[in-house]
């Protein structure tokens, strides 16, 4: 709570901790009672509506198109306020986080009157169908094709894969390739498409943590209107670019209000008398609060920038490797001095000991982050690339002889 409020983001954090003091008991449970998913799902859909009403949904979204128009400050308040209350926060934080600022950014004014409405309280929630086998890292490598018919409509082929939420979306937000004979980022473009349309098929990946949260979603000969385009036919990759900077910063400073805290994991260490006194654990907890207090500061840093009008720079993408390293290690910790009941279901450390390692990947991995830092921030030199300037249709053959 020490984001040294001004006295206008303090009064506004009076005015949110009241409001969820009023409609606390209105609150679905954080998580899903066992074998009650269904109705879990409409419960946290119904609470997102109410966020929304509350003004607590879209706090970054400008005023007229249902947001509240506030800046990024207030949205961590809201994340705070939130996490303190003990309560969810939104359902669909992919598609109010993301996918939503993007349309506000590349939609069409009918498509921003369509869709921000109903994703913003919760009536239809949205999904990221970016990452396919072969494309997660190399996203610009994206096979799902899209052809354009004489009458002006699209035809649309392929397979996504670790699509969050696909199972229970309305909506997605989709990366197709719409011309082969140019290099790979540019012959790219962005579809909204109907996952309830005919010939998508979406099937359920299970996780360690016993949940399935991901999907893979299979298109065959999905047809979509002219107007399913977003951001222009050719322009998908910088439609792209915008999506993962508001992912970055979503899972970045997200931390602030996801409780990744280091008083928090040091609870269950306190609470251990052999642990609190042992100097190895001290000194793993005492390097981990160090990242956690350095990501703080690095945080409010970059707020500082937002709030002034800047788009968060490449840099943005050490907050998501420190948060998430940071966070796996304090579980590490928490399991080596709880010892297996901190795997059992009772524990309030289970979800996040199987869930974490998954963030890994998530947003970028590690290593494709980092290179990004020491390429853009850094200045050093770029990685060798084969595919540079070379249509992507003669990509494989190019592949083939470079490791014949
Ligand atoms: C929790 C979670 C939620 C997700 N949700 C979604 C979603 O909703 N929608 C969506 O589209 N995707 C989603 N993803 C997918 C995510 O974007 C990808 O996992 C990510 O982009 C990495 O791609 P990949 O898994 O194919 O790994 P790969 O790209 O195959 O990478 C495998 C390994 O090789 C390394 N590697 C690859 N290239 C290089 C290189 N050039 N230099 C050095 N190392 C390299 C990587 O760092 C990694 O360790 C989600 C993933 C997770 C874990």
């Amino acid at each position: 709570m020490d984001l040294n409020d001004t006295p206008e983001q303090a009064a506004y954090r009076i005015q949110v901790r009241e409001w969820l003091g009023e409609h606390r008991e209105e609150a679905p449970p954080l998580r899903a009672p066992e074998g009650d998913e269904e109705a879990y799902l409409a419960a946290r859909r119904t609470w997102q509506g109410k966020l929304a009403e509350g003004g607590l949904a879209g706090v970054v979204w400008p005023k007229e198109l249902g947001g509240q128009g506030l800046g990024p400050i207030e949205q961590v308040i809201v994340n705070q306020e939130i996490g303190d209350a003990g309560v969810p926060g939104i359902l669909d934080v992919i598609g109010v986080g993301m996918l939503g600022p993007t349309l506000i950014a590349h939609g069409s004014d009918e498509q921003k009157n369509r869709h921000l409405g109903p994703m913003l309280h919760g009536d239809e929630v949205w999904c990221q169908l970016f990452s396919e086998p072969a494309a997660g890292s190399d996203l610009a490598g994206v096979q799902s094709r899209a052809k354009l018919g004489d009458d002006g409509r699209w035809t649309l082929n392929g397979q996504k894969v670790w699509t969050t939420n696909a199972q229970f979306s309305s909506y997605g937000l989709l990366l197709a390739r719409t011309d082969a004979d140019v290099p790979k980022h540019k012959g790219l473009s962005m579809f909204i498409v109907d996952m309830n349309a005919p010939g998508v098929t979406t099937r359920g990946l299970r996780q360690i943590s016993g949940e399935a949260e991901f999907n893979e979603v299979f298109f065959d000969d999905v047809v979509l209107e002219g107007d399913a385009v977003v951001g222009g036919v050719g322009n998908g990759w910088g439609t792209a670019l915008t999506t993962l900077m508001f992912e970055r910063l979503t899972i970045g400073l997200g931390s602030e209000g996801l409780g990744y805290r280091a008083d928090r994991f040091a609870a269950p260490i306190a609470a251990d008398p052999n642990a609190r006194v042992d100097p190895d654990v001290r000194k793993r907890l005492g390097e981990i609060a160090a990242d956690l207090l350095a990501l703080r500061f690095t945080a409010y840093r970059t707020l500082t920038a937002l709030q002034g009008g800047q788009i968060p720079g490449p840099e943005s993408a050490l907050a998501k490797v420190t948060t998430v390293n940071a966070a796996i290690a304090a579980t590490d910790l928490i399991a080596d001095v709880v010892g297996p009941e901190a795997l059992d279901e009772s524990s309030e450390w289970a979800y996040a000991i199987s869930f974490l390692p998954g963030l890994k990947s998530a947003g970028g991995t590690e290593e494709i982050l980092r290179n990004t830092v020491g390429e853009r921030v850094l200045g050093l030199p770029p990685e060798p690339r084969l595919d540079k300037g070379i249509p992507f249709s003669e990509l494989r053959a190019k592949e083939r002889s470079a490791t014949a």
